[in-house]
């Protein structure tokens, strides 16, 4: 008997797989996901945008996640390390933000409820499966894949849709990664009880506390729980030949903010290290080939963007491939597209992160104008707001000129990380 052919295998059960899962069987395709790990899991990338909420309505999961009472967050906090100087951002302000609150997650219990949901939807559901390689043949793609207890087989597809995050499957088996040259970072992180947070609203707020070349992150996970990492140059950490607890302590201890919110954090479980990001795939399509999510690209958390990108370009791909398979044509123009669209989301912030690191641009960040509506128009990305329109572009676009020019001329106060 002939294999099974599916209308698609999506490699991986992260949110970009999930949701990719959940838009092909909405359009009623034959769906199986292929998952390495067996959920719950644990994964870092814990803070979401409100922008996600649009998505979570789309595919029919909203209310299962309020149900999970995840944290709801309103807002985000950057400070200086030296605490000198901070701004706050609270979405409903934001002129252009349609959604106006978000949800804070411990990873393992979000992703479970995604890819539970892509199952009730009718997904067929492999956990404990990696896929070691694919071939994207004339007719069929053909996905080999291993099973935890040693079993092999190849599964056959029309399409792929490749959501393996950083573990980006498809693309090293292309070999067309490329790691941002300035961006090599790794993260040190863990999570703690009685971490000092605000009062009110803006308790589960978001807070990153910017040092000089490096920041932290505090996410408040549940009531007690809270998520802190340090985001730092891949070589600073080698060159200090100390365990990630201490050099993780050691930031701490340098910033007045981090001493503060955590004089009486207690570290609940370990302190981990994840590197290995900011880097994209040369493309994004094959002949019978989508990549969604980090299997794209990905770049640095710091606007905590990326759960949101993998839903989104989940959703894309899925669109694309239904389309597709709907009018049985020639798939590349509608892949070329989709990769312009993902391609042009992921620059939007790719800008914001690679600016994040130079001087003048936190100076402008933490005194934007009001004048112009600025304000509104960075708290909009920070929403996860794409399509802002041309009020929202030209004000980025000011936003940025005014960096560029705060490089060479003080229009702002001068900031000191030490
Ligand atoms: C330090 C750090 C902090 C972050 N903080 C945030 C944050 O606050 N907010 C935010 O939105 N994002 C954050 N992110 C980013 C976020 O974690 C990712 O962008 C997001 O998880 C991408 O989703 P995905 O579905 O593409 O990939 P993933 O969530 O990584 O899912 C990929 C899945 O594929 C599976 N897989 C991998 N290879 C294979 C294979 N060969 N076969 C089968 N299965 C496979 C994996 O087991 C995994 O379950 C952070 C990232 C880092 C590194």
């Amino acid at each position: 008997m002939p294999a099974e052919v599916y209308d698609v295998v999506v490699i991986g059960g992260g949110p970009g797989g999930s949701s990719s899962a959940c838009y092909l069987r909405q359009a009623g395709l034959k769906v199986l996901l292929l998952e390495r790990e067996h959920f719950p899991r644990f994964h870092i990338g814990e803070s979401l945008l409100p922008y996600n909420r649009r998505i979570f309505e789309e595919i029919g999961v909203q209310s299962k996640l309020e149900a999970a009472g995840f944290l709801r967050k309103f807002g985000a906090q950057f400070h200086l390390g030296n605490g000198s100087k901070g701004t706050k951002f609270v979405f409903k302000e934001g002129r252009f933000t349609k959604f106006s609150e978000a949800i804070q997650v411990e990873r393992a219990t979000f992703d479970h409820i995604l890819l539970k949901h892509a199952a009730e939807l009718g997904t067929e559901i492999h956990e404990g499966w990696t896929v070691k390689r694919v071939e994207q043949g004339s007719e069929v793609a053909e996905v080999q894949a291993v099973s935890d207890k040693g079993e092999a087989k190849t599964f056959k597809a029309r399409y792929l849709i490749d959501a393996s995050g950083r573990g980006n499957m498809t693309g090293n088996q292309e070999g067309i990664r490329e790691v941002h040259p300035r961006l090599k970072k790794l993260a040190v992180f863990g999570h703690f009880k009685h971490v000092k947070r605000d009062e009110g609203p803006k308790e589960t707020d978001t807070i990153i506390v910017r040092l000089d070349n490096k920041w932290f992150w505090l996410i408040p996970l549940t009531a007690e729980k809270t998520s802190v990492g340090c985001v730092m140059d891949n070589v600073e950490f080698g060159t200090l030949k100390q365990s990630p607890a201490e050099v993780f302590q050691r930031f701490v201890a340098s910033s007045l903010p981090m001493r503060e919110r955590m004089a009486k954090a207690e570290l609940c479980g370990q302190i981990q290290t994840t590197g290995d990001f900011s880097y994209r795939n040369k493309s994004f399509y094959g002949p019978r080939l989508l990549r969604v999510g980090d299997a794209a690209g990905f770049m640095d958390p710091i606007f905590s963007a990326g759960v949101f990108l993998a839903m989104f370009s989940g959703k894309l791909a899925a669109k694309a491939i239904t389309e597709t398979l709907k009018k049985n044509d020639d798939p590349i123009p509608r892949f070329q597209a989709y990769e312009r669209r993902v391609y042009d989301s992921m620059k939007f912030y790719w800008q914001m992160v690679e600016n994040f690191y130079t001087t003048p641009f936190m100076e402008v960040f933490l005194e934007p104008r009001k004048r112009f509506d600025m304000p509104a128009a960075v708290n909009a990305v920070l929403a996860g707001e794409l399509d802002g329109g041309v009020g929202m572009r030209w004000r980025l676009r000011l936003f940025f000129f005014i960096v560029r020019m705060q490089a060479r001329y003080p229009l702002l106060p001068r900031i000191s990380f030490q």
